[in-house]
């Protein structure tokens, strides 16, 4: 299925850039372009760039790239079709019908059905005879039965094949289960065989903003390992963007999201009245989860276990909230390790009180640096001084500025002029240090191509680059087709990614169409979009001459004709084993 290029010229002059990205990402004009903090990867500083000239944004910190479709794609997890719709929709316009592909979709549904089916026999399952030990592990840890009920906790038995026959009587066949998650697969001795993916495991529900089940996790009820099971990436569910009781906590949050750190804990703080708590799946929080929650909230309560560990995890996420543009404050658990423990021995007042008196993330940051230092002495001062110092040279507001450095020298007794020039030493310093790195790395990474997302690229190099350009003047210069067609065809490329992108794009320069990402996004994936869209950019640092681009074609024959650096893996048995009767021979 393939959607005609008036349609998608129309729908490119209809919707700008900016305005597809800018819900997501805060963006700043810089000359001709816009840039931001890039909503895939973790950063301070903004290397997230838009092009609205060409309707495209390359990331220079992970190498992210495309066009508006791309990014829905990636952003909102979605296959190129739903993405155009998408966008066709905000635009008041409708796809056209005709070949409309909705295979992708019809799988999507079905494996969200089997997921409600599952979320209902394991909820069923927890209130049956055999269910009596998950039920009592939920009420010994404080649940009320409603609870239980409101969040869809379940049981998964201790059985091989139960939820696989309940769900294959119910039509689902293996292979869907499988894709969901539900059922794994086993191949031995060519025995294919399948079997139920979560078993004596009390089981929590992830639901999304849409009420569907997307995936689940499974914990064990004593000490053995794994810990946890949890739904891997599928179709309708990708493990980095997961949030669990978002779906509970998106409405009548005023603003605010407890973020918890596991499941426990949130169904814990629901039940006592905190209604806006939520727990970040997976084992790290990512930016991926960072955006998504600073969609429904302004600022982010971070209630992490107040040990080591959980103390690591909150700076870490102080960073990564931040960076998306959330408010932070850091809740200090005392008198017990989690909310859970603090709840049930204190009383939820006590945790109210804890919110009340919490501190935000630089508060935090600057109560941390203070650790293990004697302030009644110079050398403690200087030194928490120096500390504090590094902290308020990143911050953006003059105004926060000034308000921690009164703070500090009324703290600390030392003249307040004292610590602002202090800060603005190292701010100017800080600022300066960035603005010149940040540039020297983007020319460099485009030109080395060390975001590159060919995986063949390290080692054939040389064809590689030359490859490289022979795509990027084409996609620039689609007036160069004329001139080279004749010297170059798809087989004389090397890798196997190039050889893809410039097979499409010399069909439509061929066709006289325009080659700009946009119009390439349909035939590749994201991740393969990244690549694209680098090698677009790239061509701004080139000569853009026919020359250039013949060299290049010139340089990659003497490549492609090249003995030695035979590739064992590509040669026929026969050639093999010559190869290999010759090497013997040698030595
Ligand atoms: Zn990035």
């Amino acid at each position: 299925m393939r959607l005609s290029d008036t349609f998608l010229e129309d729908l490119r002059s209809r919707v700008d850039i900016e305005s597809v990205i800018s819900p997501y990402v805060n963006l700043r004009r810089r000359g001709k372009n816009l840039v931001g903090l890039c909503p895939f990867h973790n950063e301070k500083t903004p290397s997230f760039t838009v092009y609205p000239e060409t309707e495209s944004f390359y990331c220079f910190g992970c190498g992210a790239g495309g066009d508006i479709v791309t990014f829905m794609r990636r952003i909102e997890n979605l296959d190129y079709l739903e993405a155009v719709k998408m966008l066709a929709e905000r635009a008041g316009m409708s796809l056209p019908e005709d070949g409309f592909d909705d295979s992708m979709a019809k799988q999507r549904t079905k494996v969200l059905e089997a997921n409600r089916a599952a979320a209902k026999f394991f909820h069923a399952q927890l209130f049956s005879e055999r269910g009596r030990e998950a039920l009592d592990y939920f009420l010994n840890r404080g649940l009320k039965v409603e609870t239980i009920r409101h969040f869809g906790l379940g049981y998964a038995p201790n059985d091989w094949q139960e939820l696989k026959n309940h769900l294959n009587k119910m039509g689902f066949d293996d292979v869907l289960l499988e894709s969901a998650n539900l059922l794994r697969r086993s191949d031995k001795n060519g025995r294919v065989r399948y079997y139920d993916n979560f078993r004596n495991r009390i089981m929590f529900p992830i639901i999304d903003l849409r009420g569907n089940v997307i995936a689940f996790g499974g914990r064990v009820m004593d000490d053995s390992k794994p810990k946890y099971i949890n739904t891997s990436d599928t179709l309708v569910y990708k493990k980095s963007n997961g949030v669990f009781a978002l779906n509970f906590a998106k409405n009548g949050n005023d603003g605010k999201l407890i973020v918890a750190e596991g499941y426990m804990d949130v169904i814990a703080l629901h039940q006592a009245g905190f209604t806006n708590a939520i727990a970040c799946l997976g084992t790290a929080l990512t930016k991926e989860q960072a955006n998504l929650l600073s969609r429904y909230a302004k600022e982010v309560l971070i209630s992490y276990d107040s040990d080591e560990a959980g103390q690591k995890a909150t700076e870490r996420a102080i960073g990564i909230f931040s960076s998306t543009g959330l408010e932070v404050r850091v809740l200090r658990l005392s008198g017990g390790k989690d909310p859970d423990e603090i709840i049930k021995k204190y009383g939820p007042q006590r945790f109210r009180d804890i919110i009340e008196g919490a501190a935000n993330d630089t508060e935090y940051r600057i109560l941390r640096a203070r650790d293990g230092l004697d302030l009644s002495s110079d050398d403690g001062k200087l030194k928490f001084l120096s500390h504090v110092a590094d902290i308020l040279a990143e911050l953006s507001s003059p105004i926060e500025v000034d308000i921690y450095a009164s703070r500090l020298s009324r703290e600390l007794d030392v003249d307040k002029t004292a610590v602002m020039t202090q800060v603005k030493y190292r701010r100017d310093n800080y600022v300066r240090r960035r603005k010149a790195e940040r540039e020297r790395e983007q020319q460099k990474k485009l030109m080395e191509g060390s975001l590159s997302k060919n995986t063949e690229r390290t080692s054939n190099l040389r064809a590689a680059k030359a490859e490289e350009t022979i795509i990027a003047s084409l996609m620039r210069n689609p007036d160069f087709y004329p001139k080279i067609k004749n010297e170059i065809a798809v087989d004389d490329f090397i890798t196997a990614l190039n050889k893809r992108i410039f097979t499409v794009v010399l069909e439509r320069v061929s066709q006289g169409n325009s080659a700009e990402p946009f119009f390439l996004s349909s035939a590749f994936t994201p991740d393969e979009m990244d690549e694209v869209t680098r090698l677009f950019r790239q061509s701004s640092q080139m000569r853009n001459t026919v020359e250039e681009c013949l060299d290049c074609i010139k340089i990659l024959k003497m490549e492609k004709n090249r003995p030695g650096d035979i590739k064992a893996s590509e040669l026929s048995n026969d050639d093999f084993a010559k190869l290999f009767r010759q090497n013997t021979d040698k030595g």
